[in-house]
């Protein structure tokens, strides 16, 4: 009976990997037509500087498939990097992403945007040239511009992350590392990284007034950034409680759906508008 059962979960596990590839080889063939056929966009979701600094967005790409629907970033995000497709789609988040803040800064002339980077992307060789393309392209002052990295990206050569980041930098780019807390390599990076910022990541923030681990590991971390002369950003910001635990750990840049969820362009503006008023009392 045991060998039946055994040959049977086989048979699922088979069925399930089929799944899995023929899903996957689905979006990456879809993921080609799409940048062609221009079926993604990119929304805004604010990011509230609790000191007094300017606001800031974090621009994050949709991908609305006519048939497949609305795919999560989450599930074709991994593909495309596997594929290389990351490259072009990137290209596209970036250039839309500037294209967008100039239009913004009609409104909001100090308003700053984050673009986030995989892997591939922020190991490519062409990276800079590309960036400074779209940035002259624009007439942007670079400073206007954050780029947020995970552990990941810098870990498969921390040397080589450690130049691109300094000549980023020099044009006056600031960089982020995103999801803080979710991978092993944390502190030994993190003495020699020239970055501005740490985000923690939403499972920690998630936890805050639950957990009371959680809680002393974001109090912890805030006084780990601030030590180091970095700013630390909450991302995944639900409650009013989670909010007023980060006021009074000196959290710097608060960002959740508290304050609000990603939105296009013009929805964006409406939403600036009133939280430049919130924050200002
Ligand atoms: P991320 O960069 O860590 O972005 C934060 C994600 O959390 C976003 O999901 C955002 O919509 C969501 N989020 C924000 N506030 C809250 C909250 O209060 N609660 C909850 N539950 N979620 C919140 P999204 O847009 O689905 O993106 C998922 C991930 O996909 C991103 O994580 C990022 O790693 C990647 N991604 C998204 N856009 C891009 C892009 O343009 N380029 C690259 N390379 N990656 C991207
Ligand atoms: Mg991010
Ligand atoms: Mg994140
Ligand atoms: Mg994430």
């Amino acid at each position: 009976l045991a060998k039946i059962d055994g040959a049977k979960q086989v048979i699922y596990y088979q069925e399930e990997m089929q799944e899995v590839f023929t899903r996957k080889y689905e979006i990456e063939n879809e993921l080609k037509l799409s940048l062609k056929e221009k079926h993604f966009h990119v929304v805004y979701q604010p990011k509230i500087h609790l000191k007094g600094k300017p606001l800031e967005v974090e621009a994050l790409i949709r991908w609305e498939h006519p048939k497949l629907g609305m795919v999560s970033p989450a599930e074709f995000i991994p593909v495309a990097e596997d594929s290389g497709l990351i490259i072009d789609i990137g290209k596209f988040v970036i250039d839309q992403a500037c294209k967008d803040l100039l239009e913004l800064h009609k409104s909001n002339p100090t308003l700053r945007v984050a673009i986030n980077l995989s892997p591939k992307q922020f190991m490519d060789s062409k990276l800079e040239e590309s960036i400074l393309a779209v940035i002259a392209r624009y007439n942007l002052d670079p400073g206007f511009i954050e780029f947020e990295i995970t552990e990941t990206a810098i870990m498969s050569d921390p040397s080589k992350a450690v130049q691109i980041l300094n000549r980023l930098k020099e044009v006056g780019i600031t960089f982020a590392i995103d999801d803080f807390g979710t991978s092993f390599s944390s502190f030994n990076y993190l003495k020699k990284l020239p970055v501005d910022t740490i985000k923690i990541d939403r499972s920690f923030i998630n936890g805050i007034g639950e957990n009371e681990k959680d809680s002393r590991l974001v109090e912890g971390l805030i006084d780990l950034a601030h030590k180091m002369g970095l700013s630390i950003t909450a991302e995944g910001v639900e409650t009013k409680e989670q909010l007023h635990f980060l006021l009074e750990k000196d959290c710097d840049v608060v960002q959740g759906y508290y304050f609000g969820r990603p939105e296009k362009l013009d929805q964006l503006v409406q939403t600036l508008t009133t939280l430049r008023q919130v924050v200002l009392d």
